[in-house]
């Protein structure tokens, strides 16, 4: 037997409803802030995720799917989502369309991560991009556009924001964190003594306890903005309230990607332990310019699929079932199965959810299968029932019966 991929997951049918509901709020939510669809390749060239997601982060440097195709050009599946909407936006010549662009996705992402519960290898997200705006006010209707989905997905979850500033605040910044950590440099973990080198901000984001309890008292980015980007992050602040929505400031969000400036923001839940983000983002005003296309401000979020799932059944929201049989059709012999087989034709045409058997059960046989589906009414046709016209049919909830006939059933099936 060939077993499915280390950290991979299959969704099974049973299951699916509950992420086609996800999906679906996601959508809906996308419609009402007026943000379209955009679907790019699962594969894109390596160099665009060096570049756009950045060669010192986690994702480049240890996470990603990247392998050589028949034609010897280096291919990498796509690890998030930001990198090939922002590559398309350019390519697409979007900054010379309709701006702000407001695109969302939802993609399967792949790193090769260490698999635990809420981390995968390959997972999916549902991701925002709003490229055009540098105005505080697009940072908060971003955020407010997570917010709107967590709320109608019946999630309380906190968010959590900070400013990083720009790069001309960033330098004094980097300079403080490594004046900071340059007496602990030894009792850090090896990741981060390479990022005190390349790149002192994401110091801060190590998972590692101790490097986490060194972090603590690290100079907070906070202190150090300049005076736009104070400016910036205080009009933030007050469009979210203009939103409703609440937050907490926290200065130890800083974010992955080097191309991060001023708001960064993530979702944590606290019901489900160590992967407790759900949904992260930020603005990223350098990353258009980055990837060749002209200077263009960006603000976007992803969430983690699989981890709102987990949220929701850890916390008890309940998903909508999927949709049953109306009517399931028993036949008792030959003659009557066909005739079960072309009613339940004329009834799916004209839009009820009917069933049949396909494997040619016995009439109880037929009714336990119809029970198990969770079918609403079983209409039984014997050989009595095919001579005159008509059918027997059951509800299931009370067990009461009446006769229909066939050239009725759609009336009365349709609106059950
Ligand atoms: P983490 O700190 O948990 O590793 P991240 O900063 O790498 O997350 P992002 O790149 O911001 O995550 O991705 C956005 C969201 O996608 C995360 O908040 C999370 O919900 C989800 N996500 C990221 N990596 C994984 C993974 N390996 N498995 C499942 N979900 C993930
Ligand atoms: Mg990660």
């Amino acid at each position: 037997m060939i077993n499915i991929p280390k950290g991979t997951k299959d969704v099974l049918p049973q299951d699916s409803y509950k992420w086609q509901y996800v999906e679906g709020m996601a959508r809906e939510v996308a419609g009402l802030f007026n943000i379209k669809e955009i679907r790019t390749p699962v594969f894109e060239h390596t160099e665009l995720f060096q570049r756009g997601v950045g060669d010192t982060t986690d994702i480049v440097t240890k996470e990603m799917y990247t392998f050589k195709d028949k034609g010897d050009r280096s291919i990498t599946l796509k690890p998030e989502g930001t990198a090939g909407a922002a590559r398309s936006f350019i390519e697409n010549g979007m900054g010379n369309g309709v701006l702000p662009a407001k695109m969302y996705y939802i993609i399967p992402a792949f790193r090769y991560e260490r698999p635990q519960a809420g981390r995968l290898r390959e997972f999916h997200q549902f991701g925002v991009e709003v490229y055009g705006s540098a105005l505080a006010q697009t940072d908060a209707e971003t955020i407010f556009t997570a917010d709107t989905l967590l709320k109608k997905l019946g999630l309380q979850i906190k968010l959590y924001i900070n400013s990083i500033g720009c790069p001309t605040c960033r330098a004094a910044y980097n300079k403080a964190l490594k004046d900071f950590f340059a007496p602990n440099l030894d009792q850090l973990c090896g990741d981060c003594k390479n990022r005190y080198e390349k790149n002192p901000l994401r110091l801060l984001d190590c998972k590692e306890e101790g490097c986490k309890k060194i972090n603590a008292d690290a100079p907070k980015i906070l202190d150090y903005l300049c005076e736009d980007c104070h400016a910036h992050f205080e009009e933030v602040k007050a469009c979210l309230t203009l939103a409703g929505v609440d937050y907490e400031i926290d200065p130890r969000i800083v974010r992955g990607l080097d191309y991060y400036t001023r708001t960064v923001f993530e979702f944590v839940s606290t019901s489900i332990g160590a992967q407790g983000t759900v949904c992260a983002g930020g603005r990223y005003d350098g990353l258009i310019e980055q990837l060749g296309g002209k200077p263009t401000p960006a603000v976007g979020f992803a969430a983690g699929i699989e981890r709102l799932l987990i949220v929701m059944e850890q916390t008890g929201v309940e998903i909508p079932a999927a949709p049953v049989p109306t009517v399931y059709i028993a036949g008792m012999d030959a003659d009557c199965r066909k005739k079960a087989f072309s009613l339940a034709a004329e009834l799916r045409l004209q839009g009820v959810n009917a069933e049949v058997d396909l494997m040619e059960r016995s009439v109880k046989a037929q009714f336990k299968y119809a029970d198990k589906i969770g079918a609403k009414y079983v209409a039984v046709i014997g050989g009595n029932e095919l001579a005159e016209g008509k059918a027997n049919v059951k509800r299931m909830a009370d067990s009461t019966s009446e006769t229909i006939a066939f050239e009725d059933m759609v009336t009365y099936f349709q609106g059950k």
